[in-house]
């Protein structure tokens, strides 16, 4: 059971975790995986850039409110304090050394989800659930690539048999933190931002799970970002395919790779709201629904779509979309900042390239390459300034090219076409 950053956010949010955990444990025994506190991430890179020992105060104040308000005993706010006081130290320095390098990065942003953990396993000890708290890095090896670290599935699998599995099952409840890791030097690891959902993909995996469940503010993964378009709803049923499509190309509910681990284990994954627990939310599983040709679409800002004629222009590097026609070709990259828009721009100065800001719609689907899925897309593009649509690529993803501008109007068009909006 992984809860996110909202579902820890407070001591409302964190009861609302100990009572789904606690319904839970009384069944089976879990692994409870949490991310930091909504924001302190953040709050944490921040300090780490800045190398800023005060703003530790503040994130200090705020696990104490919410130990105060939860579990207010003296053990908690010690266990906080200690923390607290180790960070402090750190970044006292790093202040000194007057040095930020990705390793210390990843060791001061691993606070937050050992802060967060702390928290709940004494909340949870107090509420009489049978619980231990794990420091994740006795398990989770990866190698030394700082802010986006690999894992070692071997050596966590392994690792989760000798480490965790006896903690398991000598308890009721293993809290243990998502998004850290360490390399066999014992070296502080992340596994980049919204790493979370992966940790807890992986030690389902590595421990045969029945199923991962991915707690969080919305229930389920949901036919578009619901801030995008009030009409979205939650998708009961999908394939592992269109899921992996949709988290890579930016739905941001899951982390891109979550997925990998419980396919190769064929563990379902449960997306679920914290704090609608009894929404079915969305199960996501190997075989595909047939209920739907298309369930969902997507938005990738901030692309650039560029246009040649004559020779390729070879030095065009991480299209998402690529197709050549009897005398030039085009290509969509993702251009996140201005700078790799003037890149791309250089790139084209030899093969007298136009570019236009663009964003790319993915529309995921069971079927997302049928007949019957591509004219209801192109029926609800009819209207946008579309400027190609892709189909092929994947068998479980459509593309459509529209203009920057039109972008949020295109994808509400194509959208209510798959709710039947
Ligand atoms: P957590 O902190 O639980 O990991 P995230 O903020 O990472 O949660 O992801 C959940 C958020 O993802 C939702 O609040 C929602 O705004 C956003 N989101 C984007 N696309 C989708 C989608 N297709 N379905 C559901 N949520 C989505
Ligand atoms: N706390 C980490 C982040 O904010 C990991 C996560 O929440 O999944 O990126
Ligand atoms: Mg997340």
């Amino acid at each position: 059971m992984k809860f996110g950053g909202t579902s820890v956010q407070d001591a409302d949010a964190l009861s609302r975790v100990l009572r789904i955990v606690a319904t839970r444990a009384a069944a089976t025994p879990c692994i409870v995986v949490l991310s930091a506190t909504a924001g302190t991430t953040d709050a944490l890179l921040r300090i780490a850039r800045e190398r800023n020992v005060d703003a530790v105060a503040r994130l200090r104040e705020r696990h104490h409110d919410i130990v105060q308000t939860l579990v207010p005993t003296t053990e908690a706010h010690t266990a906080v304090d200690a923390l607290c006081d180790e960070l402090a130290t750190f970044v006292r320095g790093m202040h000194l050394l007057g040095e930020t390098t990705d390793r210390s990065v990843d060791e001061v942003a691993s606070f937050g989800e050992r802060l967060s953990t702390t928290i709940v396993a004494h909340a949870c000890a107090v509420a009489g659930v049978h619980t231990a708290w794990l420091d994740v890095r006795r398990v989770m090896r990866t190698n030394a690539r700082h802010l986006a670290a690999e894992v070692d599935m071997d050596s966590v699998r392994t690792l989760a048999n000798d480490v965790l599995r006896p903690v398991l099952d000598a308890h009721r409840v293993v809290v243990t933190q998502g998004f850290i890791g360490s390399t066999a030097e014992g070296v502080t690891t992340t596994l980049g931002r919204g790493g979370s959902d992966y940790s807890a993909a992986i030690l389902g995996a590595a421990l045969h799970a029945d199923v991962i469940e991915i707690w969080t503010d919305v229930s389920g993964v949901y036919s578009t970002d619901p801030r995008l378009a009030p009409t979205a709803r939650p998708i009961p049923r999908m394939g592992f395919d269109e899921v992996r499509d949709l988290a890579l190309y930016g739905a941001k509910v899951l982390h891109p790779d979550t997925i990998a681990p419980a396919v190769a284990s064929g563990i379902p994954v449960h997306v679920r709201n914290t704090f609608a627990p009894e929404e079915h939310g969305t199960v996501i599983t190997a075989e595909h629904p047939t209920d739907a040709p298309l369930h969902a679409a997507t938005l990738v800002r901030r692309c650039t779509l560029a246009s040649w004629r004559g020779n390729p222009a070879h030095h065009i590097r991480n299209a998402i979309l690529h197709w050549s026609y009897h005398d030039g070709a085009a290509c969509v990259v993702h251009t996140p900042t201005d700078d790799d828009v003037l890149d791309l721009q250089v790139a084209l100065t030899d093969v007298n390239g136009t570019t236009s800001a663009v964003s790319i719609i993915a529309v995921c689907g069971p079927a997302a390459g049928s007949t019957q899925a591509l004219s209801s897309i192109t029926d609800a593009i009819r209207h946008h300034d579309v400027r190609a649509m892709v189909s092929g690529v994947t068998a479980t993803t459509c593309f459509v090219v529209c203009m920057q501008d039109d972008a949020e109007a295109t994808l509400r068009s194509i959208h209510d076409r798959i709710v039947g909006a």
